[in-house]
């Protein structure tokens, strides 16, 4: 029996040893030390053993067995040691690769004037408002002194929806809005930016556009207020030297008119292709609030007077930037936007 012993713990030691993964160790484990394993049967078949030889036989099949199971632990110690370091081997992450570069963005044109527009009225106290851009007849013809068969509404052929619903062809509906929701006759200082529709498209119109429109009411507002304001705009969106000339103009919303001109920007006045050698571009339109959009909204032209003007986003960026062709701004061309 001693001799059996011996040699099921050299093969089993060999077996241990050889063990290259987790399972052929368990393997080795469950041949020699499971309940059905070659040891384990030894252990079984001491009660053969005559009552002095038993004692010591056991005690030798015990040693075998706690040495055979101490090799094991350990092989499986070092075999883990081996699956973990493969597996972080495998995950290593090479510091020394190039990095993917995160290609950045940045504003489009239109957005980055748009967004210089309102930083300028913000500072000089305006609020900046909001409207839909699906509109009612009402709020975009009627109470801005534009009834249904006034001619000045030929000038904006727009995209009907319905009789009375239509894309709104401007953001002046916003400035009604914005009235008929104060206390009458309460003061107003506001700009309302948005996309706006007509039925238009060549190089310098597009079907939708942005326009940014402004409107001050108050007790005592001049045409003063009016121009000081707008030339200190202007100003700050050309350059302190440009220079702002006010023509009479016709709008059904304002009493007097204005068209507004800057000095050309690309030539600074000396005449160019871009301002057809006037000297002067067309940059905006204003005017005094008409009293028949004041009274239409429930203010009292009387107690209250105001200024409005619009502009056109679009206009404005193809002339700092230089731009040429407006549906440009609209192409997603890469090429294009790279640029600013
Ligand atoms: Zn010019």
């Amino acid at each position: 029996m001693e001799e059996l012993l011996k040699s099921l713990k050299a093969q089993a030691a060999e077996l241990i040893q050889k063990a290259t993964d987790l399972q052929a160790l368990q393997d080795a484990r469950v041949k020699f030390l499971g309940k059905k394993g070659e040891v384990t049967a030894l252990l079984k078949g001491l009660g053969k053993l005559s009552a002095e030889e038993r004692p010591r036989m056991g005690a030798l099949v015990n040693t075998v067995r706690q040495e055979l199971e101490a090799m094991i632990d350990d092989v499986q110690a070092k075999l883990e040691a081996e699956v973990l370091a493969a597996k972080l081997g495998a995950e290593e992450i090479d510091i020394t690769l190039p990095g993917r570069a995160t290609r950045q963005g940045h504003v489009h044109p239109l957005t980055a004037v748009n967004d210089e527009i309102e930083r300028f009225f913000m500072k000089m106290g305006y609020t900046v408002a909001e409207g839909p851009e699906i509109e009612s007849d009402y709020f975009n013809f009627e109470c801005l002194n534009l009834p249904a068969d006034h001619p000045a509404r030929d000038m904006q052929d727009s995209f009907y929806i319905t009789d009375s619903v239509l894309l709104r062809t401007h953001t002046s509906p916003i400035q009604a809005r914005t009235l008929q929701s104060q206390e009458p006759n309460s003061p107003v200082r506001m700009i309302a930016p948005g996309k706006v529709y007509r039925w238009d498209y060549d190089a310098t119109h597009s079907p939708v556009f942005h326009q940014v429109e402004g409107l001050v009411v108050d007790k005592g507002i001049t045409f003063a207020d009016l121009k000081g304001t707008l030339e200190l705009f202007l100003r700050h969106m050309f350059g302190e030297e440009t220079k702002v000339r006010f023509r009479t103009s016709f709008f059904p919303f304002t009493e007097p008119s204005a068209e507004v001109d800057i000095s050309c920007c690309m030539c600074g006045g000396e005449g160019c292709r871009v301002c057809s050698h006037t000297g002067w571009l067309e940059i905006l339109g204003c005017g005094m609030v008409h009293p028949n959009v004041l009274t239409m909204n429930g203010y009292d032209p009387n107690e209250v007077q105001g200024f409005a003007f619009g502009m056109g986003v679009e206009r404005i960026a193809m002339l700092l930037y230089g731009i040429g062709d407006l549906r440009l701004f609209y192409d997603n061309d890469m090429r294009f936007l790279k640029q600013f």
